[in-house]
């Protein structure tokens, strides 16, 4: 594997397993897991590398606060528009994340 391949690959692994550690830490210790959210954005930038979906989702743009439905984030369903929105209770950011709806008219 070329090397910039095979070092892209390690810190995506890094990456959603500081992911991992954000969510598990978050009931106890909201700062750290924004500071593995934080890490996380770093990480990406750096190496420029796109954040999987659920990961993208699960950071408040804004803020870098760790989204979770129901604890730091409410979650509500714009169904006529073909999206749900999270909103950050931290900064209030919105956050609109689309579903694949096809439609065929
Ligand atoms: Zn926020």
């Amino acid at each position: 594997m070329e090397r910039g391949r095979l070092i892209a690959e390690i810190v995506k692994q890094r990456i959603e397993i500081l992911f991992y550690l954000a969510q598990d830490v978050f009931p106890k210790d909201p700062e750290l897991a924004k500071h593995y959210a934080k890490l996380i954005k770093e990480l990406g930038k750096h190496y420029r590398i796109r954040l999987p979906k659920e990961i993208k989702r699960g950071i408040c743009k804004r803020c870098g606060s760790l989204l979770m439905p129901g604890a730091s984030a409410s979650f509500r369903l714009a169904s006529s528009k073909g999206f749900a929105v999270y909103k950050c209770l931290n900064c209030g950011a919105e956050l609109h994340v689309y579903y694949k709806l096809r439609r065929s008219t």
